[in-house]
Order: C-alpha cells, then sequence, then structure tokens
C-alpha cells in the first residue's frame, strides 16, 4: 500500500487531532491592520489585568539567568505547599498544565491502554493521548453537561489507565461534585481532577487527596495568577505518581523566571484574589446581558468564561463577525460544540464592546 507518510514519522504524529489554529494577539492585530491593544482577546482564558506588581519586581531583580534552573524547584514548591496545604513531596511543577497532561500520559501509558474523557472538555484531553498510544474514550455528559457517573463507570475497562475531569470544566463552566467524584475514585483508576480556574470557583477537590491515592489534583498560575506567558503549572501527585514524574520530566523544565514569580505572586495573592472577585462579577454581569439575545444562550459558569449556544447554525457567522470587530473569541469544530462559542471574562470596557457588536449583530 501506498503511503505518503515520511518514513520517520510516527503513524499517531500523521493522524494526529489538528487544533483550529490559535493565534497571538499581535498576529491577529497584524490581519485586521489594528494595533494590538485594540484586540480584546477573549478566546484564551487569559486574565486581562495580568499578573501583581511583585511579580514585576521579581522579573526585574532577576539574576543568575545564566545558570540553569534549580531542577528541584525547592523555593517554588514550598511556596505552593504553603498555599495549597500539601506536602511539598506531592508537588511538582510543570511548563504550564499542559506538560503535567503530556508527562502523566508518558508514565502510566502502555500502548493500546484507554484514557476516559467526559466530553465535551478541554481538547488536550483529546489530542495527547493517541501521541503515547492510547485510545480515548470519550463518555458524552448529560444535556445540562453534568457528569454521567453510571455512564463513566461502564467505559472503565481492565486497560483504563486515567479518566481526565475538570472542575470546573471548559467549556462547560460546571463543577464535579464530591460525591461524583467519591464515585469515581472508587473504580481504582487514576482519576485527573484539572482545577485550572479553581480559584474562580472558590472551591477544591483536594481534600480527597488525603483519602485516595489514585487522585492528581493539576493547576495553574495561567488563569487567576495573569501569568500565561510564562507557562507554570503545578500538580499534587500521589507519592508513586510523584516519584515516577520526577524520574521522566525533564530537568530544567520550569525555567528561572517562571519559579522566582511563582513565589511573588503567591505573596501578592490578595491583590490577585481582588481580580479575580472583580472577574466573577463580570462574569455574571456578561451572562446576565448575553440572556437577552435571542439567538444566544449562556451557560451558567464558575470559571472565568462563558459557554453560550448561538442559535439557528449561527455560530461560525458569529465568530467571524466579532473577529472583524477585534472580539475573539473561542470556536470550535467538533460535533458536540459546533454550534457554541465561548466567551472569556473580560474587563468591563471589553464586555461593552463586546455587547454593542452583539447588538449590530443581523
Ligand atoms: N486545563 C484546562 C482545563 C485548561 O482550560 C487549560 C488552559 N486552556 C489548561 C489546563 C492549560 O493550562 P496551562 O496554561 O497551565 O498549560
Amino acid at each position: 500500500m501506498e503511503t505518503t507518510r515520511p518514513a520517520t514519522v510516527r503513524a499517531s504524529v500523521e493522524h494526529a487531532v489538528e487544533y483550529l489554529p490559535v493565534e497571538s494577539r499581535e498576529a491577529i492585530a497584524e490581519r485586521l491592520g489594528v494595533p494590538p491593544e485594540a484586540v480584546a482577546k477573549l478566546d484564551a482564558n487569559e486574565n486581562p489585568y495580568g499578573p501583581p506588581p511583585a511579580v514585576a519586581t521579581a522579573l526585574a531583580s532577576l539574576r543568575d539567568v545564566h545558570l540553569y534552573p534549580d531542577p528541584d524547584q525547592r523555593r517554588a514548591r514550598a511556596a505552593l505547599a504553603e498555599y495549597t496545604g500539601a506536602p511539598m513531596e506531592r508537588i511538582l511543577l510543570g511548563n504550564g498544565s499542559d506538560e503535567l497532561i503530556d508527562l502523566l500520559l508518558l508514565v502510566t501509558i502502555e500502548p493500546g491502554d484507554e484514557v476516559i474523557v467526559p466530553v465535551p472538555s478541554f481538547g488536550v484531553y483529546l489530542s495527547r493521548p493517541p501521541l503515547f498510544g492510547a485510545r480515548v474514550v470519550v463518555v458524552p455528559r448529560r444535556d445540562d453537561f453534568d457528569l454521567d457517573v453510571p455512564a463513566i463507570e461502564r467505559a472503565v475497562s481492565p486497560r483504563t489507565r486515567l479518566i481526565f475531569l475538570a472542575s470546573p470544566n471548559n467549556p462547560t463552566g460546571n463543577m464535579v461534585t464530591p460525591e461524583q467524584l467519591r464515585q469515581i475514585l472508587q473504580t481504582g483508576r487514576l482519576v485527573v481532577v484539572d482545577e485550572a480556574y479553581y480559584e474562580f470557583a472558590g472551591q477544591t477537590l483536594q481534600a480527597f487527596a488525603e483519602d485516595f491515592d489514585n487522585l492528581v489534583i493539576l493547576r495553574t498560575f495561567s488563569k487567576w495568577a495573569g501569568l500565561a506567558g510564562l507557562r507554570i503549572g503545578y500538580g499534587i501527585f500521589p507519592p508513586t505518581i510523584a516519584a515516577a514524574l520526577w524520574r521522566v520530566k525533564q530537568p530544567f523544565n520550569v525555567s528561572v523566571a517562571a519559579q522566582a514569580v511563582v513565589e511573588a505572586a503567591l505573596r501578592d495573592r490578595e491583590w490577585l484574589m481582588h481580580r479575580v472577585m472583580q472577574i466573577r462579577r463580570e462574569r455574571d454581569r456578561l451572562i446576565e446581558a448575553l440572556r437577552r439575545y435571542p439567538y444566544l444562550t449562556p451557560f451558567p459558569s464558575h470559571g472565568n468564561f462563558v459557554l453560550c449556544r448561538v442559535h439557528h447554525g449561527r455560530a461560525h457567522e458569529l465568530h467571524a463577525y466579532l473577529f472583524q470587530a477585534a472580539i475573539v473569541v473561542r470556536r470550535y469544530d467538533d460535533d458536540w460544540l459546533r454550534d457554541y462559542l465561548r466567551i472569556t471574562v473580560g474587563t468591563p470596557e471589553q464586555t461593552d464592546r463586546l455587547l454593542a457588536a452583539l447588538d449590530a449583530f443581523r
């Protein structure tokens, strides 16, 4: 049989799920012919307020950038132990929580193993496992996007290695309840609870890590801490998984700058939580306002984003229309979310711009 695949590229890479293109604010601005500041970037759940002042100070006073970063991430882990209350030995940082997802797959998957993903959810849970030889088993959520726990239990097979749950879930905004998590943990499989939006929700399932040795909690500084550009994620891992991760992670996976700002950001957490509360209030205003458009149905959210159903099959049309107005929201082309847009909660000015554009959408 003929193949177009270069002999050096693995089949799983050739068949990799392609992402809808993600563009930087600069690239978008260039394409639209506007200054970058004029682009309302509401497509990646970034934080419009950025990090607290202590982060800029820490970055300005960085020393020793000619030396490799601490491979043991000691100071950042100590700061996170204090912040989370989890023992330092169970904490490990990644180059974004995206890297930690890859590392978890690397240490758990043998070819042919299975990963369960309740959909819709964060696209990375679908795109990365096949690269490690895993088969993704998708379990549709209920109509209100709540987890279908019996269906998840039925999907568990002897080959199931991981179950990915996001709480709040991206993009649907709803939480995993303690009862649901307990039931899913009782399958005995390693359960990853991705709390990327924890600070916006104010609720965590971390307490289960004390009783269950098959629970991983993932977090990030990309959203609440306004530090997406520095790529800082961390996890609280069961001891055996933590030990495995230490064996395989690249020694210098988290840069000197990233490690330094962890401490600084956590020192200024009051400043950050003030902005988080501002974003929560803005989220509630945005949802209320979106409800007034007959062609939209916004969903409640515990994150810094709002999923919105766009009626009459016009989601992609609305996306393109907003894009022309330099308002960038997230669209989808999979079966579950084709009729939805996800809007990141921005500043009040960005919300006003969005609403004005929606008023004029015909
Ligand atoms: N998990 C979820 C649920 C997310 O939405 C995101 C960001 N889109 C991530 C993880 C990745 O975060 P990071 O920037 O830390 O890689």
